[in-house]
């Protein structure tokens, strides 16, 4: 099965007029379809570099990225703000990336309305942003994303801004919704906890520049979720080696 998501020798610096930055060197894994991926490091090892690259916002100073699909629009993008408009209902902000892109067609405004109601915002279709609480506003900005139907979701930190236990249970939801339906996704997070929760494979980065110093599976078997994993001595175990990995390396951090 060919890859859908192959970065090979990645390496970026900031250029600015005070000091060059290395922010990412020689990242290189694949990720399959299907799979959910956390990739854990320290705040300012370039993780979002590396999202912001995979995404095509930036381009590389040099190495590939290549996608295995060609879905007219392979990635979705999710933020640590869920980048709701005020002015704008749940329902026409859950249209605004198929508006912006003229496709706005009677089929997709359906497929938007059914997943607004899948995911629980069924009765909050024209209400506001502020009306809804944090969990609720994130998977609104899920659909927003999901309307454009791509194969792969980048996940930057999407549940930091959450307090701890709206934290935990959306993102167990987020996983769910993700599973259910099929898609990859690539989260990038520092909370070691989070990504070994999440991830089938955990990839560890390195302080500034970001390498990568590890890729452990998580095996926790079929029945595992987010919640339930918790619990178990592996997550305890994986936590250590992810921990010792982060910290044992040399490099330079932002805190
Ligand atoms: P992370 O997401 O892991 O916190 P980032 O990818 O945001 O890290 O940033 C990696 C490093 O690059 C950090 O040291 C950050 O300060 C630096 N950096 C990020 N954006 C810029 C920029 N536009 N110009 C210069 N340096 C930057």
């Amino acid at each position: 099965m060919a890859s859908l998501l192959s970065v090979h020798d990645l390496c970026y610096t900031y250029h600015t007029r005070e000091a060059d930055t290395p922010a990412l060197a020689q990242i290189s894994f694949h990720v399959e379809p299907g799979e959910f991926v956390s990739i854990v490091g320290p705040s300012g090892c370039g993780k979002s570099t590396l999202l912001s690259i995979i995404a095509g916002l930036i381009a590389p100073e040099s190495g590939t990225i290549a996608l295995g699909t060609d879905a007219p629009h392979p990635i979705g993008y999710m933020f640590q703000r869920d980048q709701l408009l005020e002015w704008r209902t749940i329902l026409s902000n859950a249209y605004l990336g198929l508006e912006i892109r003229g496709e706005l067609t009677p089929e997709n405004k359906a497929y938007v309305k059914h997943l607004l109601t899948q995911y629980g915002l069924g009765d909050f279709l024209s209400r506001r942003p502020s009306q809804l609480s944090g969990g609720m506003r994130q998977r609104a900005a899920l659909v927003r994303t999901m309307a454009l139907r791509p194969e792969l979701l980048l996940l930057d930190e999407p549940f930091s801004a959450l307090d701890y236990q709206t934290r935990l249970s959306v993102s167990d939801e987020i996983w769910r919704i993700l599973r259910e339906t099929g898609k990859t996704a690539v989260l990038v997070t520092h909370d070691i906890s989070e990504a070994i929760s999440l991830g089938d494979r955990v990839l560890v980065l390195s302080r500034r520049p970001g390498r990568i110093v590890k890729d452990i599976p998580m095996d926790f078997g079929p029945e595992r979720t987010p919640l339930s994993v918790r619990g178990l001595p592996a997550f305890q175990s994986y936590f250590q080696e992810i921990w010792q990995a982060m910290t044992q390396e040399g490099g330079e951090t932002d805190a």
